[in-house]
Formats: C-alpha cells, sequence, structure tokens
C-alpha cells in the first residue's frame, strides 16, 4: 500500500524546477509584448521545441505519470509563466489528447508527430468541437460527417468557433455529427490533415485576454477526408453507434449532453492552469505590498491588505489540493462521484478570477496600468471560468452528480 504524501517526488520536483526556470526566463519576460501583439508567440513556441518542453514525448511523460500530477505540475508552472503563451505552447497537447484517448496506435504514431513537427519547423495543432449554436450544448452540434462508401472517405461540413489555433494548425482534430437522431453519442472526431481543400479559417477573434493564443473560427465545406482519419476506425464506430441505438430505443439511458460528461477528466489541467495565473498575480502583490509605503509603513501593516493576501493564498493552495486531488484519481482510476474534476476547475478558476482583481487593487494606480503584470493576468484569468465548461455548467455537473436529479 502507498504511503499517502503530497510531497513531489524527485523527478516532478526537478521537472517543476526546470519549467519553472523556462518560464522565468522565456516566457515571462515576452508575456507583454504577444500580449500586445496578439499574434501566436512562434519564437517562444521554437524555443521550447528546442529544450523539448514543446514535444510529444514531454506532454506523454507527464500524462503518464502514474501519481496523476505531472500535467498539474506543468501547467501550473507554465501557466505562471504567462497564460496566453502557456496556451500557445500546450493548445496543441490538448489536440493530441484528443488523438491519444481515441486514436489507434497507428493514427497516434502518424498524426501526433505532424501536429508538432520539430524544433527547426513547429507546428501546431487545434481540436474543433464547439460551434456557434453549440457552446455548452454540444448535443446542438451541426457540423455533419457523411461517409463516402464507394471512396472510403468521409465528407465534412460546416462551421466551427473558438477553436485553438483553428486555421493556422497543421492537423485540425474535428469533432462532427455522425449520426443525428442519438445525440451526442452520434458523434466522432477525424483528423484533417495538413492542407486538405475546403478548410479555411474563418474570423480570428479579438480577445479580452489570452491574446497571444490564436482563437479562430474553422469553416468546412465539403472537406474529404481518406476514411482511415476518422480516430478509433469504422468498426469501432459502428459498434458504438449499434449500442447507443439499442439504448435509445429501449428508453433506458437518457443521451447525455456531451458537455456534461466528457473533459471530466481534463478538467482538473485547466483548474492547474488557473492556479499558475493566480499565484503569478499573488506573488506580485505580496512583493508590492512589502515594497511600497503609504503613512510612513509598508501598506502590508495593514490589516486590511495582509489580510487579503492570506486569504488569496489560502484559496490558491486550496485550489491545487482540489486540481491534484481530482488528477490523482483521474490517473488512478477512481470514478469522480462526486464529480470531483468539475469541483477542481470550478473553484482554480474563480479564484484565479478573485485573486487576480484583488492583486489589482493592492498595486493601486499601478495595477490598473500594463507597466505591471497584473491587469494582464486579471484579463487572462477570466477565460477560466468559461471553456472547458463555464462555471455555471460545472455547477451543474456537480449538483446533478451529487443529487442525481436532473437539474436544469
Ligand atoms: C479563448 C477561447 C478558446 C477556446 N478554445 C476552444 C477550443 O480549442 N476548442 C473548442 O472546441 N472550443 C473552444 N472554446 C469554446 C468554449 O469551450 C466555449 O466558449 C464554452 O464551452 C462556452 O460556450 P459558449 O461560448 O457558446 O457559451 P454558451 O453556452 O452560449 O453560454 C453562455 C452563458 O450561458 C450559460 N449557460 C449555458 N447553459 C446553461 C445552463 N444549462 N445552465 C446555466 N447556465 C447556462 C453559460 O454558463 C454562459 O454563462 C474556446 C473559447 C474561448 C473563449
Amino acid at each position: 500500500m502507498a504511503e499517502f504524501t503530497l510531497e513531489l517526488n524527485d523527478d516532478q520536483k526537478q521537472v517543476k524546477e526546470w519549467l519553472h526556470g523556462f518560464a522565468a526566463d522565456v516566457i515571462r519576460p515576452a508575456a507583454a509584448e504577444w500580449d500586445e501583439r496578439e499574434e501566436t508567440p512562434w519564437p517562444v513556441i521554437q524555443e521550447a521545441a528546442k529544450v523539448g518542453i514543446y514535444s510529444l514525448d514531454f506532454y506523454a511523460q507527464q500524462f503518464f505519470d502514474p501519481t496523476g500530477l505531472g500535467i498539474p505540475v506543468a501547467m501550473e508552472e507554465l501557466f505562471w509563466g504567462d497564460a496566453g503563451i502557456a496556451l500557445s505552447i500546450v493548445g496543441t497537447g490538448l489536440a493530441a489528447v484528443g488523438v491519444l484517448a481515441n486514436g489507434t496506435e497507428e493514427q497516434i504514431g502518424t498524426w501526433i508527430p505532424q501536429m508538432y513537427g520539430d524544433a527547426d519547423d513547429v507546428k501546431v495543432a487545434a481540436f474543433c468541437s464547439s460551434e456557434p449554436d453549440a457552446g455548452s450544448d454540444v448535443a446542438s452540434m451541426r457540423t455533419r460527417a457523411v461517409y463516402d462508401e464507394a471512396k472510403d472517405e468521409w465528407v465534412l461540413n460546416g462551421t466551427k468557433t473558438w477553436a485553438t489555433n483553428g486555421g493556422i494548425a497543421n492537423v485540425h482534430v474535428t469533432v462532427a455529427v455522425v449520426d443525428p437522431d442519438i445525440g451526442s453519442k452520434g458523434h466522432a472526431s477525424f483528423i484533417v490533415p495538413p492542407d486538405t481543400p475546403g478548410l479555411s479559417q474563418g474570423q480570428k477573434f479579438k480577445k479580452h485576454g489570452i491574446r497571444a493564443s490564436h482563437t479562430a473560427e474553422v469553416v468546412l465545406e465539403n472537406v474529404r477526408v481518406p476514411g482511415h482519419c476518422l480516430l478509433g476506425g469504422k468498426e469501432k464506430l459502428d459498434e458504438r453507434l449499434a449500442r447507443a441505438r439499442e439504448r435509445a430505443k429501449a428508453g433506458g439511458e437518457r443521451v447525455k449532453n456531451a458537455a456534461m460528461a466528457t473533459f471530466e477528466a481534463s478538467r482538473p489541467a485547466v483548474g492547474a492552469m488557473a492556479v499558475g495565473t493566480a499565484r503569478a498575480a499573488y506573488e506580485v502583490a505580496l512583493d508590492y505590498a512589502k515594497t511600497r509605503s503609504q503613512f510612513g509603513r509598508p501598506i502590508i501593516d495593514n490589516q486590511g491588505i495582509a489580510f487579503q493576501l492570506a486569504d488569496m493564498r489560502t484559496r490558491i493552495d486550496a485550489a491545487r489540493l482540489l486540481v491534484w486531488r481530482a488528477s490523482w484519481m483521474a490517473t488512478t482510476g477512481k470514478p469522480f462521484t462526486s464529480a470531483e474534476g468539475s469541483m477542481s476547475k470550478l473553484y482554480a478558476s474563480e479564484t484565479a478570477r478573485d485573486v487576480t482583481a484583488q492583486a489589482i487593487q493592492i498595486l493601486g494606480g499601478n495595477g490598473f496600468t500594463r507597466e505591471y503584470p497584473v491587469e494582464r493576468m486579471h484579463r487572462d484569468a477570466a477565460i477560466y471560468t468559461i471553456f472547458e465548461g463555464t462555471s455555471e455548467i460545472q455547477r451543474l455537473v456537480i449538483a446533478r452528480t451529487l443529487s442525481g436529479m436532473p437539474i436544469r
């Protein structure tokens, strides 16, 4: 029986230190520039590729850490550096996980290397699920994939939105409806290979935060992909669809909204990103409060400031513990019987939003300017309560799981 410990092992400590060094020396100094430019920070991604942080090997190593803490520790450090740049670095990993989770060995071996490229020619990948009318309500997805048996090709038509790296990606992992009668059970994921005709970028969004990360619409017009681009393969899909149709016919199992069910295991990773941003803002605020003097003494000498910092740090540590618990549960195969994945994302994302706002307040006028990083951190933190399921959806998942009631 393993001993209970919350201490990182030596390997994890080393990775954490290495990533912290990269975040402090490479990411943080570049943060303000790429936020202003609102462009993908290709040179920083390339730098990350050179040292081995932007690679499948690195991501897989953290993903398969048997304690579950590999990904949360990595996310916290990179996002401590800067959220927009870090998302540009890990965005491909989120698409790669879609392939790792659902693809065959051959698909993993073929497509994931093309998602990353190499240090001399880095590439990125996108995961395209959300649509203009299917955000939280994933079951309303309209993008259709129709099988052309004669050619053994799938034909994709529809519009995706909010895709991180959408349109600039080498490989787009795209979710589409293959059977509209069974809700989200009738969805399947496809690889759209590089330079496939019919895929184009729609509008690129000008955002409030994480502005170094590219977010855009992806338009699919008669996009034809070979049969082998269906993740998991046709046989597995046919079996899965047959089971789902059977259950739908029997009226037994309610066809779940995929937004409620999927991503539960990946949500702690978003929680860890939020912890990184919150910790970064807290550290700036603590340092400022110790050095800024008013009324003849450092502002931290006032309980009004010191107590805020105490609360900020307490919430950050509590958020990290929830994230670690959920990551450990997901990796060790413990079911989320109380929606622990959603709890971690909900608490960490709202902590980041609140702590970054408090940091602005503690810095006073300086906090409100772009001379200091906390206003950027606050703008960045707003994303965590929105993507991978909004706070409202997390509360819905938690409340439904705890009560067993179909709360709406
Ligand atoms: C910067 C950014 C990057 C993103 N990256 C990706 C990506 O790479 N790939 C991808 O597929 N998607 C991505 N998304 C999409 C993201 O996951 C969605 O924006 C999110 O799921 C919310 O969907 P929506 O924007 O359509 O909001 P809506 O679903 O329209 O929600 C609007 C509001 O209504 C609330 N609401 C909705 N339903 C309920 C309910 N039942 N009960 C209570 N409140 C409810 C929501 O909580 C929210 O407050 C990204 C989004 C952003 C902003």
